[in-house]
């Protein structure tokens, strides 16, 4: 079985300490811990093997997570080394962690055309009950974006994600009819007055490209950012300023997204 890319790339993640991830005992330690292995046989989901004597586990990963984004790669990485404890299980906080790993694992596989096991049918009206935030309207956003660039012809919803989630993904869904459609799913992180209009536009505009521009196989790869896509990106006047105002902002708005969602949980419980 080949070994993926990824097995040197340790988490960086300082912030989730309390999260239920297993600490990480420096980068080269990691390597020994944790073995990644793609298999063929896997399709839709993976998992992990632990030896409890030695405390070396495998992860299993199907192809199509041979070569994820980082987030992906990270995600991937701290379910794997999560403790394995009864104890552990029935925190609430590890559950939620764990189920939040899996989200951002899954949503990137449909995003590669890997659909999963059960897909659930779904009136896609409620979803337009989920596009007005405090700060960004996304339908308002896409039907521009869609007039602008597209000749109006992308069909989607939109909704906006958990208030402290980083993850923006396109998906397709199934409705009441069995007819599928696209659906948006926009970083809840992204509606904040600190955001600039150029930015939430360029990610949605990100996101409007993969239904115009959809992954194909290359020589059994899934390319989803292929060369057609990046030329297209470039016709976004603002798409550069995006990315760089991401790679310097998200990192401070998702912390304070973190400890907003914190609080107000603290607060329900009262
Ligand atoms: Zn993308």
């Amino acid at each position: 079985m080949p070994q993926s890319s990824y097995k040197s790339t340790p988490p960086r993640d300082p912030e989730n300490r309390h999260t239920g991830a297993a600490p990480a005992r420096g980068s080269a330690g990691l390597d020994d811990l944790l073995e990644i292995v793609v298999s063929k046989r896997l399709k839709k989901t993976w998992r992990v093997e632990v030896n409890f004597k030695t405390g070396e586990r495998v992860l299993t990963i199907p192809e199509a997570l041979a070569d994820p984004p980082q987030e992906v790669k990270d995600s991937l990485i701290r379910w794997a080394m999560m403790p394995m404890t009864r104890r552990a299980r029935r925190n609430a906080e590890f559950v939620n962690n764990k189920r939040k790993m899996e989200e951002t694992i899954r949503a990137y596989m449909e995003s590669c055309g890997v659909a999963r096991e059960r897909k659930s049918r779904v009136n896609p009206k409620i979803f337009d009950h989920q596009t007005k935030g405090f700060v960004y309207d996304l339908r308002e956003i896409f039907d521009t974006l869609n007039r602008g660039y597209f000749n109006g012809e992308i069909k989607s919803y939109i909704r906006w994600g958990q208030a402290d989630s980083r993850t923006s993904y396109q998906t397709t869904r199934v409705d009441n009819d069995g007819n599928p459609f696209h659906l948006i799913t926009v970083s809840g992180v992204y509606d904040s007055p600190q955001v600039p209009q150029y930015a939430i536009y360029g990610l949605v505009y990100h996101e409007m490209l993969h239904i115009a521009i959809p992954p194909r196989t290359v020589n059994s790869r899934r390319v989803i950012h292929g060369r057609d896509f990046k030329a297209a990106e470039k016709k976004f006047p603002f798409y550069d300023q995006w990315i760089e105002w991401e790679r310097e902002n998200m990192w401070r708005l998702l912390k304070n997204a973190k400890r907003r969602v914190k609080r107000a949980k603290k607060a329900a419980k009262r």
